[in-house]
């Protein structure tokens, strides 16, 4: 690609480092923001700039924050009973778009993958330890662990490991349920999807 300009080109470079960009993508956008208001791609590189430099992970749960302790964290509303254990930030959000759970989290940063070299010290697992270890005599003790990793064999091996880990403290561990989508069609299901759904039954109320 000929560019007109070395300024533009250097832009386009950079935009198009962005996973699912290509370089023509890259190049619609810096001239979207050249026809523009100058203004507006200075506040795009100042969030930018500021999110980059200002995030943090929270001291307790390693989700995003802005602060040492992140939202959730911080809310005293939230309940302190319970710990959904997920794989990073963004199954926190997914988890929060329900509405439907009102516990804490605690981020690994990861899952273990041996095809990926990813070991259990490579994540927040001795964090989870600690936090429930302190957390024996608080005034709202940790009853419940929920295991919401991906069902797959290394969420399999991640959520196997932390069980065996988490057993000495005497919780109700549990892990989220699998099966059949909301609007799916039985027979189009996969045999080990279907299979699960049939073991995790639940009781008709
Ligand atoms: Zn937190």
């Amino acid at each position: 690609m000929e560019f007109p300009s070395k300024l533009i080109e250097d832009a386009v470079t950079e935009v198009a480092k962005l996973p699912g960009i290509g370089k023509k993508t890259a190049l619609r956008l810096v001239l979207h923001l050249l026809k523009r208001d100058e203004e507006q791609t200075q506040t795009l590189a100042q969030s930018l700039t500021a999110m980059r430099t200002k995030v943090k992970y929270c001291q307790r749960c390693h989700n995003l924050s802005d602060d040492d302790l992140c939202t959730i964290c911080a809310n005293p509303r939230r309940d302190g009973s319970i710990i959904c254990v997920v794989e990073d930030t963004r199954d926190v959000l997914a988890v929060e778009n329900t509405a439907q759970y009102k516990g804490l989290y605690h981020v690994l940063g990861g899952i273990i993958s041996p095809v990926e070299g990813i070991g259990p010290s490579d994540l927040h697992i001795e964090s989870l330890i600690h936090r429930l270890a302190n957390n024996l005599h608080a005034d709202e003790p940790v009853k419940e662990i929920i295991l919401a990793l991906s069902p797959t064999m290394e969420g399999d091996t991640t959520a196997f490991y932390l069980q065996k880990k988490l057993r000495p403290f005497n919780l109700r561990i549990s892990t989220i349920a699998r099966g059949i989508p909301i609007g799916g069609d039985l027979e189009y299901a996969d045999e080990v999807t279907l299979g699960r759904s049939i073991l995790s039954r639940v009781v008709y109320e």
